[in-house]
């Protein structure tokens, strides 16, 4: 995939990848918005799920504030170098014989 030289189209912190317009991406609260976080950031939605699938807000809040110490969680370290190789819609993970509770 060519990923154009574009400043206009935001990266991801997480994954590192461009996110352009039309794919699914969404804006994540640096600081949990019941904390009192008004700083956010864009992600790929998928990305965005992932950080929610691994942190609760409470962590988030108190030792993942930055997506730089988001990326120091081992999960989410392994999932931003796996889905880095992933195209930029790529929305869903397909895990041979794994299935998502919800
Ligand atoms: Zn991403
Ligand atoms: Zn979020």
């Amino acid at each position: 995939m060519e990923t154009p030289a574009d400043t206009s189209t935001p990266v991801c912190p997480l994954c590192g990848r461009p996110i352009p317009p039309g794919v699914p991406q969404s804006r994540h609260h640096l600081v949990p918005r019941l904390k009192g976080g008004r700083e956010t950031v864009l992600l790929h939605h998928i990305c965005h799920k992932e950080i929610h699938a691994t942190l609760c807000e409470a962590e988030i809040a108190r030792d993942y504030d930055t997506p730089e110490k988001l990326l120091t969680h081992p999960r989410l370290a392994k999932f931003a170098a796996w889905v880095a190789k992933r195209p930029v819609d790529f929305l869903s993970r397909t895990p041979g014989g794994h299935r998502r509770r919800h």
